[in-house]
């Protein structure tokens, strides 16, 4: 405020010095009117110009007593006025600079808001309840004081989202969220961290149990059915609980162990559980193996699996999509199913899509520079999708690797764009104006609507392997993969069936008009050596019909 009050008086000093400069040059026009006119009155009177006669003039003549006036009139009222305006003036700027910065701030307080709450219960989102942990686990370590995080998972979300929709889902979120503040207390916190999970941390206890506590007042708060639409609604939950230092000293820790403790509590009477490491016998392997994956991705145990797109009515090769591999050295070669839902769990996943990045794009300027015209597909998560640092990501690998987007294409799922829409487009708009493809992936199993469909800026469709491969069995999938088909025609989008696995499905879906196909018919995902044989040999049998046409 001292700061703006200076630079206030300072402009009121730098105009009043011009308005002031203008007053004397009034002044000085006013002293050479009198002179002018004192010589005229002089010559007029005595016929010519004398001191005598000057004196004469100026005693005499009245015309003259008033323009002797007129200087000290002028510099009074200049100085008078130029202090007015020049006060006035700084205030408005003052005003109007004032009003400017607080419209900025507002603006980034705005920005900051959408970027660390969760948009459908307004509670923080991942990032901020991570953040909060971080700081909760340095001063618990400074205070010598325990930590609990419980996560709380509503079981029955999909159900309740697939019976009543999208509004009426963000509803009962709400109401959780609201009964969720209701129950914490002091400096603990709720967030939203998933789709249809919530996490509490109790922070600062010496009670090794306020963790267990905490998830009976949850599960209380929970019990009474909630209202939609006028109806009544019972909701299922689990809670899995953590306790620091005792499980962890690190937030990716801390939150892995309580999703193999949720993974418990939902097979438990209690519907709660907190972990022990007896636990990670009996959870899925993919619960442990989250903690391998980050040294997975520094000693190179990770590699890109490439599978062959190829045009349904030449042939021809389109492009490949990349898909991860996990060599895990006990376990042998590891699904991405198994580890890309846990890594989208915790912050993992950034990491991971990052490596991925760099290795598509790497191999995508090879193939390009040899001459290889290849659209190359990569899978991008949910996660990244709500990341505003994602384009600038993206950018950095392509200027490092020399690719141009419009050779890349970026798949995201219908899901991950309904967990959250506005933020989601706002994400692929940018990337579409970046100049890369995008395709909507495993289409027809989210809750997509076409609404939004419709406003994406969007290259192609891929519609699910489950409808694919069933294609030839089933009349209902059939008439899906027709419909889908065409839908997206009319939308002005290529479509790509994934999972197809047989001659006949593919003749199938030329009739359908259906763009590209993919599947074990023409390849399984291969290594980069694999494919390149491919495309020395096996390739060529499907090439044959477009070179023959
Ligand atoms: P997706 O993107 O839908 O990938 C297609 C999956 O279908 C792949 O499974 C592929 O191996 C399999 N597939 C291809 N053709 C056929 C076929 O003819 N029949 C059958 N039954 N299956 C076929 P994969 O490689 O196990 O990947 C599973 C999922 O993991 C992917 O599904 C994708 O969602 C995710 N994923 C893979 N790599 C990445 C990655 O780098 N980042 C992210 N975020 N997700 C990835
Ligand atoms: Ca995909
Ligand atoms: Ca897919």
């Amino acid at each position: 405020m001292d700061f703006a009050r200076n630079v206030l008086s300072e402009n009121v000093r730098v105009l009043k010095s011009q308005v002031t400069k203008t007053a004397y040059q009034g002044v000085a026009i006013a002293v050479t009117s009198i002179v002018v006119a004192t010589l005229g009155v002089c010559l007029f009177q005595t016929g010519g110009i004398s001191l005598d006669g000057i004196i004469k003039a100026q005693t005499e003549n009245y015309a003259l007593w008033v323009l002797d006036s007129i200087p000290f009139v002028f510099g009074f009222w200049g100085q008078y006025s130029s202090s007015m305006i020049a006060y006035q003036a700084g205030a408005m700027i003052f005003d109007q600079t004032q009003e400017l910065r607080s419209r900025a701030e507002s603006m980034e307080k705005q920005a900051n808001y959408s970027a660390t709450h969760d948009f459908a219960t307004d509670l923080p989102n991942r990032v901020l309840f991570y953040d909060r942990v971080e700081q909760a686990i340095l001063s618990a370590n400074n205070q010598n004081k325990l930590l609990s995080i419980l996560l709380v998972e509503f079981a029955n979300f999909k159900e309740v989202y697939d019976t009543l929709g999208r509004n009426s889902s963000d509803l009962i979120l709400k109401q959780i969220a609201t009964r969720l503040q209701n129950v914490i207390m002091g400096n603990d916190s709720v967030a939203r961290i998933d789709g249809n999970i919530f996490s509490l941390l109790v922070t600062g206890t010496d009670d090794e149990h306020a963790g267990i506590s905490l998830a009976k007042s949850v599960q209380v708060a929970l019990e009474p059915p909630f209202k939609a639409e006028r109806l009544s609604l019972s909701i299922h939950i689990n809670i899995g609980i953590v306790n620091f230092p005792e499980h962890g000293d690190d937030v990716d820790t801390l939150v892995q162990k309580a999703g193999v403790a949720l993974f418990m509590a939902a097979k438990s009477y209690d519907g709660y559980a907190v972990y022990t490491s007896s636990f990670d016998d009996h959870s899925p392997r993919r619960l442990t193996l989250m903690s391998e994956l980050r040294q997975a991705l520094e000693k190179d145990q990770l590699a890109v699996y490439y599978q062959p797109k190829i045009f349904v009515k030449t042939g021809q090769l389109y492009g490949v999509e990349a898909l991860v591999r996990w060599n895990h050295p006990k376990h042998g070669f590891i699904s991405p199913d198994e580890f890309i839902p846990m890594a989208e769990r915790t912050r993992m996943i950034k990491y991971l899509t990052l490596w991925a990045l760099k290795q598509t794009f790497k191999q995508c300027a090879e193939w390009h520079r040899l001459g290889l015209n290849l659209t190359v597909s990569v899978n991008l998560s949910a996660r990244d999708l709500h990341d505003p640092e994602l384009p600038d990501i993206v950018a950095g690998v392509a200027a490092s690797y020399g690719v141009n987007p419009a050779w890349m294409m970026l798949e995201i799922t219908e899901s991950s764009i309904m967990t959250d829409p506005e933020r989601s487009l706002e994400i692929i708009q940018r990337l579409h104006e970046m100049g890369y493809k995008l395709s909507i992936d495993d289409f027809g199993t989210g809750y997509s609507s076409l609404a939004y469909l419709k406003k994406m800026p969007l290259t192609e469709l891929k519609i699910d392997k489950s409808f694919v491969s069933d294609v030839l069995l089933s009349e209902n999938d059939a008439v899906i993969v027709k419909a889908t088909i065409n839908l997206a025609h009319n939308l002005g989008l290529q479509v790509t069936a994934e999972g197809v696995e047989s001659l006949q499905a593919l003749d199938l879906l030329d009739s359908y008009a259906c763009d590209l196909a993919q599947g074990y018919y023409f390849s399984k995902p291969v290594s980069l050596e694999t494919f390149h044989q491919w495309m020395q040999s096996d390739a060529k049998q499907y090439t044959k019909s477009a070179d023959s046409e």
